[in-house]
């Protein structure tokens, strides 16, 4: 079962449930970092803002089942973003989540995040192959990085790419922080809270009690958007799953890793309560298709043990995160026929330091200015032929995995988004949905959308 390290020791916030219907200028369905982040900034603008969360705090969510790295090194993107867009378009990725990261930790205590250097590593021919494509893409885009063999890992590397002095976090206490900055701005939060449908054309949205939210604009900030809004290409997320654990270990490391090689792993150490945890993870597979999960912990463990001559880890977590096919998340007004709906989504696994660049271009466009990153994220961008190839392949992995739940899983409780066949996961006992990804807990219950309503388990 799930037990992510980053949600012992730190205290859930105590706040409120909604019990009233209420009216705002500004709704934010989803208090995970992004959304916390988006109320902070509108509510220092004096924007009128209600953030609803599901959970019975802030911070339960993906957020808190990351691996806390708050880099703009997110794995091997500058790359793969010169495939798709122009050079400035690329370098604006990198300045707006620099940019992002550096004026939010204006605003954190020291204890919070720690300055480490960011890795890529490789230790397979193909791993530096991608390694010497990702310093040709710094070098085009004036990154600052440096190649080097000099690690603290236990294993030699043959060869790393370095970025100096980023930032590592405690995802929960990071995203407690600004929660209770926003609400010290004047921003309502309450817990507790799931938002079940929304009826756009009058503004308002119902909650799982029956209670009504009017809003002048709404900000979808859950991760994965919930329900089918007009505009919102929900095929054109894939979903990725990736296991996590953690171990305590006698020193802490002063960089964060991640290697290129075809079998990536992560790396990186946390002190919690004056104790060091190596944290170690990897293995990727699509979202709601693996029923035996507890083999990729296995593996994880087996090697974590191995490499670093640790102990059985403590703590074993898994998570999921949408993809774009572009790489570029889905931050903005979902379109322009809908300028009161805002999305952010699609941070394939980078969506902390995704989250600050998203809170930023809402909020600036809720309040009629402009931001560097505005036009690259937004969710109306139209780059439909470069990327058909990409979107192809997800969109036929969905129709083939649906059609094979529908034999495989005659028994399985469907999805109450779409209906399609939910596949049970063995490791983290959970129901997983392939279409969209969501998932419920072994009572059926919701615990990641777009579902809003528990299933239907006989
Ligand atoms: C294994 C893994 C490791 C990662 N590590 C990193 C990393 O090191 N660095 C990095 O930058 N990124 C990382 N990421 C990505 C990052 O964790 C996520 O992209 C980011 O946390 C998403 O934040 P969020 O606020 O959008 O979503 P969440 O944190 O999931 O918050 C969404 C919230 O919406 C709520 N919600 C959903 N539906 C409703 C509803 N109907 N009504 C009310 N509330 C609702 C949920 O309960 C949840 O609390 C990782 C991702 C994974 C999967």
């Amino acid at each position: 079962m799930q037990n992510s390290l980053w949600l012992y020791g730190a205290e859930p916030l105590s706040l409120n449930t909604l019990s009233s219907s209420l009216n705002c200028d500004v709704c934010i369905v989803g208090g995970g970092l992004t959304g916390v982040y988006t109320a902070y900034l509108l509510a220092k603008k004096g924007v009128d803002v209600v953030l609803l969360e599901a959970n019975s705090s802030v911070a339960f969510g993906t957020t808190a089942h990351s691996t806390g790295k708050l880099t703009p090194q997110h794995g091997t993107v500058f790359q793969q973003l010169l495939t798709t867009f122009n050079e400035d378009e690329a370098r604006t990725y990198y300045k707006a989540n620099v940019s992002a990261i550096e004026q939010a930790l204006k605003h954190v205590t020291v204890d919070i995040f720690q300055r480490a250097d960011s890795y890529l590593y490789a230790t397979t021919e193909q791993g530096v192959d991608s390694i010497k494509k990702e310093l040709e893409a710094y070098k085009k885009l004036g990154i600052p990085g440096v190649e080097t063999k000099d690690t603290e890992l236990p294993f030699e590397v043959n060869t790393a790419l370095k970025m100096e002095n980023t930032t590592q976090i405690h995802p929960t206490k990071f995203t407690n922080h600004f929660a209770k900055l926003a609400i010290k701005e004047g921003a309502k939060f309450f817990v507790n809270t799931r938002v079940t449908k929304l009826i756009i054309e009058e503004n308002r949205l119902i909650t799982e009690s029956e209670l009504e939210v009017s809003f002048k604009s709404i900000v979808l900030a859950t991760h994965y958007p919930i329900e089918a809004v007009k505009g919102l290409h929900l095929a054109k997320l894939s979903i990725d799953r990736s296991y996590l654990m953690a171990t305590k270990t006698s020193e802490l490391l002063k960089g964060q890793y991640l290697s290129t090689d075809n079998t990536s792993r992560t790396i990186r150490t946390a002190l919690i309560e004056n104790q060091p945890y190596l944290i170690f993870g990897g293995s990727s597979h699509i979202a709601g298709v693996v029923q035996n999960t507890q083999t990729y912990y296995e593996t994880l463990e087996k090697e974590m043990i191995a490499t670093f001559d640790l102990s059985k880890p403590e703590f074993l977590w898994s998570a999921q995160d949408p993809n774009t096919a572009d790489y570029i998340p889905y931050v903005g007004r979902i379109s322009a026929s809908e300028p009161r709906i805002y999305i952010a989504t699609g941070y394939r696994k980078w969506g902390l330091s995704n989250s600050l660049v998203a809170g930023e271009i809402i909020s600036t466009e809720i309040t009629s200015g402009k931001h560097i990153a505005q036009h690259l994220y937004s969710p109306s961008r139209n780059l439909f032929g470069k990327t058909f190839m990409r979107m192809l392949k997800a969109i036929g992995f969905t129709v083939s995995s649906l059609a094979e739940g529908y034999l495989m899983r005659i028994e399985a409780p469907k999805c109450t988004h779409l209906g399609c066949k939910t596949q049970w996961n063995e490791g983290d006992e959970t129901w997983d949905c392939p279409c969209h990804g969501s998932r419920y807990d072994k009572f059926g219950n919701v615990i990641e959308g777009p579902a809003v309503y528990p299933l239907k388990l006989e």
